[in-house]
């Protein structure tokens, strides 16, 4: 594991300020594509995906205003989330998420994008119960089949969606999906958006499309994103880590 995506550990000043840089780019990006799609940016919620780098950035995320911010592994999450406790920011889990790790995630995360199979939600609706939490839960869709990145199929989408909704301590916020690798994301997040659409008959509240990363935002954006998730186009590359 390595912390900060940078070679060499620039002081403070300096990292905000190339933080606050990207963080302009990333925003005339967004107000670009809601301009081209005929959308108002206020309904896009920009995650900041901060894996792989220091509760520091995290720090200096949130004194740029930003409050959303997401992870993708429990072990790296839990003690930035600590670190972080005195800032006031909400907790996105985005990665895969094994049964055995679901009472973690539920002790500090306030969204999981990640909810793929039925023993994930009995799993989460235990550990939230438990915490006396409220999480609110989105439906990982897979859009590609052949892949094995994470999330149901769109046909089992209905049924884990009215499984959350069920479930004590769970709320059905919506869909996450993450674009093929290496094909056009924008067929991809027209299909999440159909199933979007069909959700949203049977749950009218489940909103949330988070679809949409540093190379597809405006293709999200073209296809109703709601939530954004970005990691490299704010804090710069990632070393190599394990998936
Ligand atoms: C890392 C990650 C992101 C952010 O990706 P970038 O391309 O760095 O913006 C978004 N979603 C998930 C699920 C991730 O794991």
């Amino acid at each position: 594991m390595t912390s900060g995506g940078t070679s060499g550990a620039p002081r403070p000043d300096e990292r905000r300020a190339e933080i606050a840089e990207s963080l302009g780019e990333v925003r005339g990006r967004i107000a670009a594509a809601c301009a081209a799609a005929g959308r108002d940016p206020a309904e896009l919620t920009l995650i900041a995906v901060t894996k792989t780098f220091p509760a520091s950035d995290v720090r200096l995320l949130a004194g740029l205003g930003l409050t959303e911010v997401g992870e993708n592994r429990d072990q790296e999450a839990r003690p930035k989330a600590a670190e972080c406790a005195d800032l006031p920011l909400t907790w996105h889990f985005v990665g895969r998420l094994q049964t055995n790790k679901a009472r973690a995630v539920a002790s500090y995360a306030d969204v999981v994008h990640s909810v793929d199979r039925s023993r994930l939600v009995t799993a989460l609706s235990d550990a939230a119960a438990r915490s006396g939490r409220t999480l609110r839960c989105l439906v990982q869709v897979s859009l590609d089949e052949a892949e094995h990145r994470g999330g149901a199929a769109p046909a089992e989408v209905p049924a884990l969606a009215d499984a959350i909704a069920a479930a004590e301590g769970l709320e059905l916020g919506g869909l996450m999906a993450v674009a093929p690798l290496g094909a056009d994301p924008l067929p991809a997040f027209e299909r999440l958006a159909a199933v979007a659409a069909r959700l949203r008959r049977n749950h009218p509240d489940a909103r949330i499309v988070s679809a949409g990363m540093s190379g597809d935002l405006e293709q999200a954006i073209a296809c109703g994103a709601t939530h954004l998730r970005i990691g490299t186009a704010l804090l710069g590359g990632r070393r190599a880590i394990v998936r």
